[in-house]
């Protein structure tokens, strides 16, 4: 068996790269949400920061994984690419296995934050 961290973090990385080749992009919302679309079919997923726990992200989504996959950070390839997006905005970073934030750490901090790189972009 894997460390739990370790192995949250390889399903992270995991699920990104799945994300990526599948044409998935995402939009960052005014109220701070993610909206995942894929490119190949219609439908769309939101994903949320639902909590931060010692620094570490945790995000959920619309989708069905995102439902029932609640034990772990980033629970399908959606929050793994909003994760990333957060990253390229510079307010998360890869460490130890999971998204951390920056600098503080307050789900609603967080979201304010994400929802300013909209008018940025
Ligand atoms: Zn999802």
């Amino acid at each position: 068996m894997l460390d739990p961290t370790l192995r949250r973090g390889l399903y992270g990385l995991a699920a990104e790269i799945r994300a990526v080749e599948e044409g998935h992009n995402a939009r960052v919302m005014p109220d701070g949400t993610v909206l995942v679309k894929a490119e190949s079919n219609p439908g769309s997923y939101r994903v949320v920061i639902r909590r931060v726990a010692d620094g570490v992200l945790w995000f959920g989504c619309s989708c069905r994984s995102g439902g029932y996959r609640t034990s772990l950070p980033v629970p399908c390839k959606h929050a793994a690419l909003a994760a990333r997006r957060l990253e390229r905005e510079g307010l998360a970073r890869w460490d130890d296995g999971s998204w951390r934030l920056r600098e503080w750490a307050q789900v609603r901090g967080a979201r304010l934050l994400l929802a300013r790189t909209v008018e940025a972009a």
